[in-house]
């Protein structure tokens, strides 16, 4: 299947751009969401359909839904109505999406994504709109072409980095959803995980006594292989730190393994902690549906923290969790001052930037230990690994999070390379896959969109021989293996965690003979 997509068409087409027509093409768009979903979050107008059908069963008034919403956005969020007015289509954005890369079509260029809502802006809020006419009237086909582009869109924010006026096209792209919302026309990979975060607290509706199983799960294995049994606070008030995880982390592969990693680490440093059967869900798929979802799924962090008594909150590898709590916790829920300035119980250190969150970031809290020299690491035990670093695009645009997570590899692995520069840190390029676009059935736009990402992994593969991608975001777990497997195979996917996890020396640790996969360690290496 390599051949046909590395055959990237980028010439413009003939018609006019305005012509909003889009083929629903099998392999490049989401299913819609299952009815019993929406009603379930009282969202609108819950049916069955798809995008491929020609009726899409669209309220009889949802021109007027729509418009009604767009105005309230404009006069709520000051930099929508600011990006709507300010660009001077300079085109320093237009070659800087994967999607556009990988797809070659122009209105994956964040310009033109942005203007399909702007042209509607134009037709229906500004005076050349409303007097002569400029922009585009707005009709099924500019909503179907909505769906389409909005749902080709990962909220990355990698043209904002390019963009001279700052525009953030990845904020467009979620009022967009929200306007798409706001007359049913929502996928059911961002709905679902969504209804079953307000049932039970996390994406699969693991319920408590599955979460506790799974949590002893991992702590068996971990102490086949290293002789220690650590111990599993669930619940647990009083403790000084919660620690919250995206779901992932118990029950999905390779995520698993960083549990593995942070249950190694919290044992051997002795941490006064919990794990919480109700926050058991660090990630935020409302940051895909809504500003009012995010909010409404963000609280139950900071309820269950109260609830438990706990000083601050310490949280995972994850994506668009760090991106929810450092660009939008505090107008949203915050600032949480019931809780106290994190303050590192091992080493001192005073967590500054999260005075306002009370919540500090798991990379942030280990690469402060390695830096006090608080941990005993072989990393000759990773020696079979060839390890470079994906910046997931969340904790690397939205929070700066580039240092930390380096420095835990660069002490935990002997074997560490760069990508090329510009395609990492504040460049990073997305994993092609996120924003609740990981569905099998987007699989082909999926690949094409990770394509700027996997050949960088390619070039360091052919260089360097690596053959570890390390990340710390629990989509990219879920997806990088496949976009691997097809343009790079042989390259697994592994967290940061685990790979600290793999080269900690635990306290009366047996004589490891394997890794935290069970894999035998390098032939060399079988004793600290
Ligand atoms: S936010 Fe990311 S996916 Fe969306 S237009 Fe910008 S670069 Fe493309
Ligand atoms: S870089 Fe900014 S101003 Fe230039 S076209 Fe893109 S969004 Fe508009």
């Amino acid at each position: 299947m390599t051949e046909p997509l590395v055959q990237i068409d980028a010439k413009p087409p003939s018609g006019n751009w305005r012509d909003p027509k889009v083929e629903f093409r099998r392999g490049v768009y989401c299913y819609s969401a299952q009815p019993k979903h929406v009603t379930y979050l009282g969202m609108a107008n819950p049916r069955s359909w798809q995008p491929t059908d020609s009726d899409w069963k669209l309220p009889s008034n949802w021109k007027q839904i729509i418009l009604d919403g767009l105005k309230d956005r404009l006069k709520k969020y000051r930099s929508f109505r600011l990006f709507m007015d300010i660009c001077v289509r300079c085109g320093a954005c237009a070659d800087k999406c994967h999607f556009y890369l990988g797809s070659g079509d122009p209105k994956n260029m964040p310009v033109m994504r942005a203007e399909l809502l702007r042209s509607v802006y134009v037709r229906y809020f500004t005076a050349r709109g409303r007097l002569f006419g400029a922009g585009r009237e707005l009709t099924e086909e500019i909503i179907k072409e909505w769906f389409y582009y909005f749902y080709q869109c990962t909220e990355c924010r990698r043209c904002s980095v390019y963009c001279p006026y700052g525009i953030d096209t990845a904020e467009i792209t979620m009022i967009g959803r929200e306007l798409l919302n706001l007359i049913g026309c929502n996928i059911n990979w961002v709905i679902e995980p969504v209804a079953n975060c307000f049932r039970v607290g996390n994406h699969l509706g693991i319920q408590p006594h599955a979460f506790k199983d799974s949590m002893e799960f991992a702590a068996d294995e971990l102490e086949e292989i290293t002789s220690i049994r650590v111990e599993l606070p669930i619940n647990r008030k009083g403790a000084e730190v919660l620690f919250v995880m995206p779901s992932a982390d118990y029950f999905a592969t390779p995520h698993y393994y960083t549990l593995l990693g942070y249950m190694s680490l919290f044992h051997e440093i002795g941490l006064d902690f919990t794990y919480s059967a109700f926050a058991s869900e660090g990630g935020n798929f409302g940051l895909f549906t809504s500003h009012e979802m995010t909010k409404r799924l963000n609280a139950k962090i900071y309820e269950e923290a109260s609830r438990l008594g706990v000083k601050w909150i310490l949280g995972g590898e994850c994506g668009h969790m760090w991106r929810v709590l450092h660009q939008y916790m505090d107008t949203m829920n915050g600032p949480a001052d019931f809780l106290e300035e994190p303050v590192s119980p091992i080493t001192g250190t005073r967590f500054e930037n999260a005075r306002s969150t009370r919540m500090v970031h798991i990379c942030e809290f280990t690469a402060d230990l390695l830096y006090h020299g608080k941990l005993k690491l072989a990393p000759q035990r990773n020696d079979n690994l060839a390890v470079t670093f994906h910046d997931s695009c969340n904790p690397a645009r939205a929070m700066g999070l580039l240092e930390e997570p380096r420095s835990i590899l660069r002490h935990a692995c002997n074997r560490f390379y760069e990508m090329p520069e510009n395609t990492i840190r504040e460049q990073t390029f997305c994993c092609g896959s996120g924003a609740g676009l990981g569905p099998d059935e987007n699989l082909e736009m999926r690949l094409r969109g990770g394509f700027p990402r996997a050949n960088a992994v390619k070039y360091v593969n052919e260089k360097h021989g690596v053959n570890t991608l390390a990340c710390i975001c629990a989509i990219d777990k879920a997806t990088l293996p496949t976009l691997m497997d097809y343009w790079v195979p042989g390259v697994q996917v592994a967290g940061v965690h685990e790979l600290l996890g793999n080269a900690l020396v635990m306290t009366g640790e047996k004589e490891r003979k394997t890794n935290l996969r069970g894999e035998p360690l390098p032939a060399e290496v079988t004793h600290a």
